[in-house]
């Protein structure tokens, strides 16, 4: 048996797109852990009507326990509460030592205000201490308290924001209604591989195959997702499908030996990060406007590999900045092979590192030319004591595309020569 849930995010902002919602994803991860499915995550403005919807939908649907987040401030435009106690049939009763404790709270925060009427302030609040009948109450984190009402199904009715909402679901969880809800819950294991230069098409000729030939394929939720130019496989599974998992991971392992990267969910930065850990590292960027640079600063060490970067997008900041030959770049042009390996030489000197990277392309419409369209990028990867390396791709996509992924292949090549560096 699995335990289904629901998410209702509420909230005309959220809706609209100008407040990007947090609370469905960290919820998500959250039911994910405590082995609940998660079935649905809805979106409305702040209706009574909208939500009451939401609801009804969502029970009829089954699902055991819904969350809801916001509209639970002392406004006219929060009616969650009220909402879900009509919807429940339960009536909404003022908690005596519930308003206390709202009260003491807006005495602490009004405090040292002069000209604040605290009767008019409470009056206004006192909406807040109004619960559906027989809920459990969850304290305030802010002012607005959180109500779990019992039924089928449970509904846990948690405020907009993330701050008070995260402390507030750790308390719904042990409250009755919430652990009734979910008491036949399993438990789920979330496993992620990654892959780099593999076709979303190619994998899924593997995957059809593992679905005949690994015993108990048919347990495992496999979802595959293309993001900037890497695969990224998520498997959801109970224990017992352990083995059908591993018989999975092997058969990627043997049929992409060279594109699986990342077997345990970590990232190519992260990766990188790792192997940089002990060196000095620069990069000479052009058409990637200093985001490789970027991406591995937001690391953890990375203070201790990192000298530093250069922009260089004119060819003479490419020559006094990075003392590449205005002669190499006269003959074959800014975006090659040999200006590329002078970037990644050039920074390599400049730091005094012993780890660069040099970017050249051209990403921008109306740069291209026949030999060299819209999309060419020459990269190099330069490790004191040996040789530099120099490699061109065509990368598709429109200017922002051809940065992010031209920044995640310099990721992959410097990658791999730092694991041939260790190799010896
Ligand atoms: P308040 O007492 O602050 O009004 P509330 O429970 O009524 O709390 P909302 O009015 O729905 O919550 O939202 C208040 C603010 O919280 C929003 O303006 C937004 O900044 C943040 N917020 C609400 N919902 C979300 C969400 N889903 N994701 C991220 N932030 C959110
Ligand atoms: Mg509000």
């Amino acid at each position: 048996m699995t335990v289904r849930a629901a998410i209702v995010v509420t909230g005309t902002e959220v809706l609209t797109g100008r407040i990007q919602d947090l609370n469905g994803p960290w919820l998500a991860d959250r039911l994910l852990e405590l082995g609940v499915e998660l079935a649905y995550v809805t979106q409305c403005g702040d209706r009574a009507d909208d939500i009451e919807a939401q609801l009804r939908f969502l029970a009829a649907e089954g699902v055991d326990l819904i969350i809801t987040s916001g509209g639970l401030g002392p406004t006219a435009d929060d009616l969650t509460v009220a909402t879900v106690a009509r919807f429940a049939g339960r009536e909404l009763v003022l908690d005596g030592p519930l308003e206390a404790r709202i009260a003491e709270i807006l005495r602490t925060l009004l405090a040292g205000r002069s000209g604040v009427d605290f009767e008019a302030v409470m009056a206004a609040n006192r909406k807040q201490a109004m619960v559906p009948a027989g809920a459990q109450i969850l304290d305030p984190v802010g002012t607005a308290p959180g109500v779990v009402v019992p039924g089928s199904p449970t509904i846990v009715v948690l405020p907009g924001p993330p701050r008070e909402l995260q402390p507030m679901w750790s308390r719904a969880v042990e409250t009755a209604g919430v652990q009734q809800a979910i008491a036949g819950r399993t438990e789920y294991r979330q496993e992620t591989v990654r892959m780099f230069g593999l076709a979303e098409s190619g994998l899924a000729e593997t995957l059809r195959e593992a679905e005949s030939g690994i015993d108990g394929f048919a347990e495992l939720e496999v979802t595959t997702c293309l993001r900037r130019g890497e695969l990224e496989i998520v498997t959801r599974y109970e224990p017992q499908a352990a083995g059908a998992y591993a018989a999975l991971v092997d058969l990627l392992r043997s049929r992409y030996p060279r594109e699986l990267f990342s077997e345990d969910g970590a990232l190519i930065d992260d990766q990188v990060a790792a192997l940089l850990a002990g060196r000095r590292f620069a990069t000479a960027e052009s058409c990637t406007a200093g985001l490789l640079a970027a991406r591995l600063a937001d690391r953890a060490g990375s203070s201790a590999y990192l000298a530093g970067g250069v922009v260089s997008y004119s060819n003479a900041a490419k020559v006094s900045l990075l003392g590449v030959d205005a002669a190499l770049i006269a003959e074959y042009g800014a975006v090659s092979e040999p200006v590329a390996r002078a970037m990644a030489e050039g920074a390599l000197a400049r730091f005094d590192a012993d780890t660069a990277v040099g970017i050249t392309g051209i990403a921008g419409p109306g740069g291209g030319s026949a030999e060299k369209p819209v999309g060419t990028v020459c990269f190099s990867v330069a490790v004191s004591g040996r040789p530099t390396l120099a490699h061109t791709l065509r990368i598709p996509g429109d200017r922002s595309d051809v940065r992010e992924r031209s920044t995640t292949v310099a990721m992959h090549l410097l990658r791999s020569e730092l694991l041939a560096l260790s190799a010896g």
